[in-house]
């Protein structure tokens, strides 16, 4: 026990092996499962975590945090609550300074960008609560002090469906294997809402090159270092180190994002927004597929395609998943980092 401790191991007592279920002797994954929701969100917020559960979260208790920037009301305290009764379950509140505009924004140019932008259809384009949620997602949630004593977070959104039973511990396979990004689906982000995203990002890498990881993995952003191609992970599913946004690195570059304004000047998503500093900062063995977690979010699903080895835990069609579909980045991935046979198989194109 001695050598434990000074090992840094925690060493769970028998008796809360059953609310945690480690194993004996191992250290516990201080993981969490993240939700940003709507009180309104509540159904979706329902349905999502009680498939988790069912899928995966029965067997371990990792606990919850929601976060919401208005409070919480108690219909959805006490519902979510119930969901999960042998989890730890907490609810926050987003902090003013999390969701609100920087003084260098000039809230009239902001509000011109989204008149402009919902007059030509892009999708939230005359959104402001969707900026504010971006930033956040994008800066802010890490912060929150509800998540201070993580290392690791599983977002999920409401009315997402989980496919699969999911037979093993992604928190524990994130921090045995060194991994600090998991994802599931991957697609090209709709250029109208990130006219100068990638300009920014360049420029923020002439300035502070100490921060670009030289195996980095940014070839998958493009084959030219001028041209962003668009792929992007998906950020509705993360699996993630809480440590990798923490990082002074990655606050340097959210903070140069955010003082060129595109995040309400123009219309910049969290998900480029992590996966390009994800690219810039990893090299591709700390990035995880994670192909065995059977996924949807309207209207992407992915499939583990090697159903047989998934042996019945999913309900969901493999041969109809999103990887090697034509918007899909996941099979760029896969050419430049490897993986996806069974899919390539699967979708026989090899
Ligand atoms: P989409 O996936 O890009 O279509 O965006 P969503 O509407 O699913 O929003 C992404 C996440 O942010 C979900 O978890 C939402 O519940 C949450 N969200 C979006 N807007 C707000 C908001 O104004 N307030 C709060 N509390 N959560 C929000
Ligand atoms: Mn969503």
């Amino acid at each position: 026990v001695a050598f434990a401790q000074r090992a840094g191991i925690t060493l769970v007592a028998v008796d809360s092996v059953a609310n945690n279920s480690d194993t004996l002797g191992k250290p516990r994954v201080r993981g969490v499962i993240v939700m940003l929701a709507r009180n309104d969100d509540l159904y979706g917020a329902k349905n999502a975590i009680g498939q988790l559960e069912k899928r995966f979260n029965h067997k371990y208790h990792y606990p919850y945090v929601y976060l919401n920037d208005e409070p919480f009301s108690e219909d959805f305290k006490t519902t979510m609550r119930g969901i999960s009764p042998e989890s730890d379950v907490q609810f926050g509140l987003v902090p003013k300074e999390h969701w609100s505009y920087p003084d260098w924004i000039n809230q009239t140019v902001a509000a011109n960008a989204r008149s402009e932008m919902a007059a030509k259809d892009v999708i939230y384009g005359g959104s402001e609560s969707y900026r504010h949620m971006c930033r956040f997602n994008s800066g802010f949630f890490f912060r929150h002090p509800l998540l201070d004593q993580y290392d690791y977070y599983w977002r999920v959104e409401p009315s997402v469906e989980f496919l699969c039973d999911i037979p093993d511990d992604p928190f524990r396979y994130m921090q045995e294997n060194n991994k600090l990004y998991g994802f599931t689906v991957s697609l090209y982000e709709f250029p109208e809402t990130i006219p100068t995203l990638w300009k920014t990002v360049r420029q923020f890498m002439n300035e502070h090159p100490s921060f670009v990881r030289k195996d980095n993995s940014m070839r998958w952003l493009g084959n030219k270092p001028d041209e962003y191609n668009l792929c992007h992970f998906w950020s509705n599913f993360e699996i993630a180190s809480l440590h990798l946004w923490r990082s002074r690195a990655y606050l340097e570059f959210f903070n140069y994002l955010d003082k060129a304004g595109g995040f309400f000047y123009e219309r910049w998503g969290d998900a480029p927004v992590h996966s390009i500093a994800v690219s810039m900062l990893l090299k591709p063995a700390q990035i995880h597929f994670f192909n065995e977690i059977g996924y949807y979010h309207n209207p992407i699903m992915h499939c583990p395609v090697d159903q047989p080895a998934m042996a019945g835990r999913c309900q969901c069609d493999g041969s109809e998943t999103f990887d090697l579909q034509h918007y899909s980045c996941t099979g760029r991935w896969f050419d430049l980092f490897g993986g996806g046979e069974a899919s390539r198989r699967a979708f026989k194109l090899q």
